[in-house]
């Protein structure tokens, strides 16, 4: 009987275990997480979850006896330190090792980290766990001034989520414009005005130099500005980088990412890599290998390396979706935005509802919708059904997202 030993106990790492049993896979399953608690769902760590109207309960994936039930060995509190691949045999923490037919990597991503004078103080957190969330939200539920470094989609959720809980908040961006990387000029800009419209001060080109304290508490952030911003919660949201060393170790090629095929194969054909962890060639990136850090790219592309261990292999290439709840925004992109060229925006923008159609070389490569799910999920099944669409024909009047299914 096949072992399938799955390491990383997330998004991606439950879903496999979840696909191979769905695909009646009979072996055993392994799984092994890091974290002391069930698996969970991370989105509403930076929402629902630290505004405190979510409970930890509700963010578990999967209740703790349905992995009895599905025959899947979760350790807990157990990582994975090390992979014998020629043996295939992993090591615990603990010294216990096992082996493994199959190893799935699934160990997801960890804070990008910055040097700052002042980092080590208390008060000054970042947030990609559970533990972490519920630390920031005790914090949050004491502090009078939050300062968030970094004007990325956790940065901005946190910062619309102190707002809406009567803190006075500001946003830090290095960046001349948020989300720079990722979102279009238009809607960007719509984002720092509805922040600024919730009162959050959001500052741009801005730079930290040192984060000052008094008893070993934060109590300010100094800028290169001269400002000294009182703060007594700093959230460093400066972006993730993949958890790649257990894999780079074992001598797996890697580079911003576990390197896998359109299989989520790594270089070794026993050892797979899904979620945020893997870096995969992408048609949607125009073949190149992209890493995605999103629950859809996590889920799917567990389903798919779930498919390829039973052998009924097909090629990962699902449309990429994205969402971010900031305050009473909802902001939700298909396909890869990033290198394009034009752009057409669509619906009214001063109504806070519409979506901006992305085209690189006049062809479509993904769209950015605001408080609009209907024309989001049309853009996904437009870009799923490579729909041929150019800019002039977004751009008349009267233009119908829908009419473009009509086949
Ligand atoms: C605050 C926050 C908000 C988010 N909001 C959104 C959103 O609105 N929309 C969206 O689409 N996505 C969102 N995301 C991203 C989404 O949650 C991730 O893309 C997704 O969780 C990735 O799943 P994963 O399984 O690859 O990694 P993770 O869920 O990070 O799981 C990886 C697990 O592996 C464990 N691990 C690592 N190394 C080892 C080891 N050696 N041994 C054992 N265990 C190990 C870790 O402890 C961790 O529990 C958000 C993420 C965060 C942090």
């Amino acid at each position: 009987m096949t072992d399938v030993v799955i390491v990383g106990g997330g998004q991606a790492g439950c879903q496999v275990a979840a696909s191979l049993r769905e695909e009646g896979f009979a072996g055993n399953i392994v799984m092994i997480g890091a974290e002391e608690h069930l698996p969970y769902q991370r989105p509403p760590l930076s929402k629902a979850h630290l505004a405190g109207s979510v409970t930890r309960e509700r963010l578990f994936l999967r209740a703790q006896s349905w992995f009895a039930e599905a025959g899947v060995e979760l350790h807990r509190g157990r990582s994975v330190e090390s992979i014998d691949r020629a043996a295939r045999k992993i090591r615990l923490s603990d010294g216990e090792v096992m082996g493994y037919d199959v190893l799935v990597l699934a160990t997801g991503g960890r804070h990008r980290e910055i040097v700052l004078p002042g980092r080590d103080l208390a008060g000054v957190l970042s947030l990609r766990t559970l533990a972490e969330a519920e630390a920031m939200r005790e914090r949050l539920e004491a502090a009078g001034h939050v300062v968030v470094v970094g004007g990325g989609f956790i940065g901005l959720e946190v910062a619309a989520t102190a707002a809406a809980m009567g803190r006075t908040t500001t946003v830090l961006e290095l960046a001349p414009r948020l989300m720079g990387r990722v979102l279009s000029a238009a809607t960007a800009e719509f984002l720092l005005q509805s922040h600024r419209t919730r009162g959050v001060r959001v500052e741009l080109s801005a730079s930290v130099t040192e984060l000052l304290g008094t008893g070993g508490q934060v109590t300010a952030v100094a800028t290169t500005s001269g400002e000294q911003l009182p703060a007594d919660l700093v959230v460093l949201g400066v972006g993730a980088l993949a958890e790649d060393a257990l894999a780079g170790a074992a001598g797996l090629a890697t580079d911003n990412g576990i390197l896998v095929d359109e299989f989520l194969r790594t270089s070794d054909a026993a050892v797979y890599a899904v979620g945020d962890c893997a870096r995969a060639p992408s048609r949607w990136a125009g073949g190149s290998a992209v890493r995605l850090e999103s629950v859809q790219n996590a889920v799917e592309q567990a389903r798919c390396a779930a498919r390829d261990i039973v052998g009924r292999s097909e090629p990962y290439c699902a449309v990429p979706w994205f969402w971010s709840d900031q305050g009473d925004v909802k902001l939700q992109i298909a396909g890869l935005t990033q290198g394009h060229d034009t752009t057409v925006t669509v619906g009214a923008v001063d109504q806070g509802a519409f979506s901006v159609w992305c085209f690189a070389g006049g062809r479509l490569v993904g769209v950015e919708s605001v408080n609009q799910v209907k024309e989001h999920l049309t853009a996904r099944k437009i870009l799923a059904a490579g729909v041929a669409v150019g800019p002039e024909t977004v751009g008349e009047a009267g233009f119908s997202a829908k009419s473009l299914l009509v086949f």
